[in-house]
Parts: C-alpha cells; sequence; structure tokens
C-alpha cells in the first residue's frame, strides 16, 4: 500500500501486519521541502504528521511491513539535502518519481524539446553521492545499472516489462496506473470495481495491453534510440501528446539520455578499475 503517512496509527498498523500488507510511505524530503506541496486543508504542512507515522511504522514490530519512500522530485530542493532526510528514516528502499507531465502539460522546469536536463542534473547529483555507499538502496538507479548489465526493470518508469499493477482507489475503483491521470481526464478508468470484478478483468482492458506491448509500444524515434531497451521510452504516462496519443518519446527524454548515459559511464570505469571486462550495454 502507498500512503502519505499521515494516519499511520496502532490499529492500521496491526491490521497491515495481520494481513501482511507492506507499506510504502510518500515523503519529498526534509519537512521545508515536504510541507511545500503537502499540506492539510488548513494549510499546515503534513511532515510532522508523516513523520510521526514513520516513527510507529519502524518500531521493531511493524519494521519489517516497511516498504521503502516515495519521493517525487522538486527541483527547488538541494538533492543531497533531499535524500539524506529521506535516508534517515532509514529505510528499505528510496524511490524518486520524476513528476507527471506530459508534452501538452510539461512538468515543472522541462521545457519541451529544449536541450537542457534539469532533472537529469538534480539526480546524477544524488546518485554520485549514493553510488560508493549505496545504502538504502535507489530503485530508480538500482533499475538502470540491472537494465544496462542485461536485466529487467521492477516497474515502469523505466525498461520494456510488461505493465503488471492496477491501483485501487479509495472508493474501491479499479484503475489503470494512478500516473495516466496525468494525461486527459479519466485515462486510468476502467469502469471496474473490487466489489463487481476481478483484477483478471482488467488484463483485457486496452490501456493494460499498451503497457505490455514492450518495443511495439514505443514510437520510431524511440525503436530507433541507442539506449531504448534501458529507457523503455520512460514512463508510459509521460509520452502523452494530443493527436499522437501515447505514440512519442517521453517528455523527459533528454533528462533519460543524460542520466542512463552518466550511470554507463560511472558503472562502466567501475567494473574497468576492477579489471573486470564484462561491457556495460
Ligand atoms: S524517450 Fe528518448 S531516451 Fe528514451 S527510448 Fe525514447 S528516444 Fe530514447
Amino acid at each position: 500500500m502507498q500512503t502519505n503517512g499521515v494516519g499511520l496509527d496502532d490499529s492500521y498498523l496491526e491490521t497491515f501486519r495481520e494481513l501482511d500488507i507492506r507499506v510504502g510511505v510518500s515523503l519529498d524530503g526534509a519537512a521545508e521541502s515536504h510541507d511545500r506541496h503537502r499540506r492539510f486543508a488548513s494549510g499546515r504542512g503534513s511532515y510532522a504528521a508523516v513523520a510521526a507515522g514513520l516513527d510507529k511504522l519502524t518500531w521493531p514490530s511493524f519494521q519489517h511491513l516497511f516498504r521503502g519512500l516515495l519521493c517525487t522530485i522538486d527541483l527547488r530542493n538541494d538533492p543531497i539535502a533531499t535524500y539524506k532526510a529521506l535516508a534517515e528514516f532509514d529505510p528499505p528502499k528510496v524511490d524518486f518519481l520524476l513528476p507527471h507531465g506530459t508534452w501538452a502539460t510539461p512538468p515543472s522546469g522541462r521545457v519541451p524539446g529544449a536541450i537542457a536536463t534539469p532533472y537529469a542534473d538534480w539526480l546524477i547529483t544524488v546518485f554520485d553521492h549514493w553510488y560508493p555507499a549505496p545504502i538504502p538502496g535507489v530503485r530508480l538507479f538500482e533499475d538502470i545499472m540491472d537494465l544496462l548489465l542485461g536485466g529487467a526493470s521492477s516497474g515502469e518508469m523505466l525498461g520494456l516489462s510488461p505493465s503488471r499493477t492496477v491501483f485501487i482507489e479509495t472508493d474501491g475503483a479499479i484503475e489503470l496506473a494512478d500516473n495516466l491521470k496525468a494525461a486527459y481526464h479519466g485515462a486510468a478508468a476502467t469502469g471496474l470495481h473490487v466489489s463487481s470484478d476481478t483484477f483478471d478483468a482488467a488484463l483485457l482492458l486496452p490501456g493494460v495491453v499498451a503497457r505490455q506491448l514492450g518495443v511495439r509500444s514505443l514510437s520510431p524515434q524511440c525503436r530507433a534510440c541507442r539506449i531504448h531497451q534501458v529507457c523503455g521510452g520512460g514512463l508510459y504516462a509521460h509520452r502523452y501528446r494530443p493527436g499522437t496519443g501515447f505514440y512519442n518519446p517521453s517528455v523527459y527524454c533528454p533528462d533519460l539520455i543524460k542520466l542512463i548515459d552518466h550511470i554507463r559511464e560511472v558503472m562502466q570505469a567501475d567494473i574497468d578499475g576492477r579489471s573486470g571486462n564484462r561491457a556495460v550495454r
């Protein structure tokens, strides 16, 4: 379960333990960074409440339920301070999420088609700090490293692995990937509900099938790209452009190229330095 962590009290945690439900918490860094976007209706920031929830989640009796922290990147936040603020909670895994956006509604700081790479630059700063002592693990970096070595990604952000998830909204609606909502109104809707449908019913939906086609779902530009097996065209939602739908490169294309190339270079230098001959993809 992915939660904002605000309501993580004993009764919820007891229930999660009983049902063996793992818990991921969304946290965007230190208090000032987190509270910029995540506020209660009163305007008060939610950091203190999330930190209290994380305190409980990391008690020895519940620690095994802790799946990790999910941080949405805000370019205004210092990258290393953000990583350190997350690592303080000793999560088993940290994941950095590129803010959702499309070619029509680009993410903050990303000018579609421009060569500037603000998100790659932010992530590279974290990567270079993290790589010599990679604990806690950072899923995005580990996925890129696995893909560069010929493996598969663990999620849909990168690579060509088929989509394997649906989302359950708090009202029981079964939806496609939450991030598809960034594309257009209703993009994630399925019409299915946990009270009347099975999860298998979602498998035949065009929106699920399209995200299981691997290289066949990529635009011509992505298919011709030298790193398409690693990048996979980026997150499906980030490819959206009115008129051509999802048949485009990611709006983050220049950032993805720079980040992947940087990680490849660091790994190759590391492997060369350890006298291995194994070539990175
Ligand atoms: S989004 Fe860009 S980097 Fe990724 S596969 Fe497509 S062209 Fe290559």
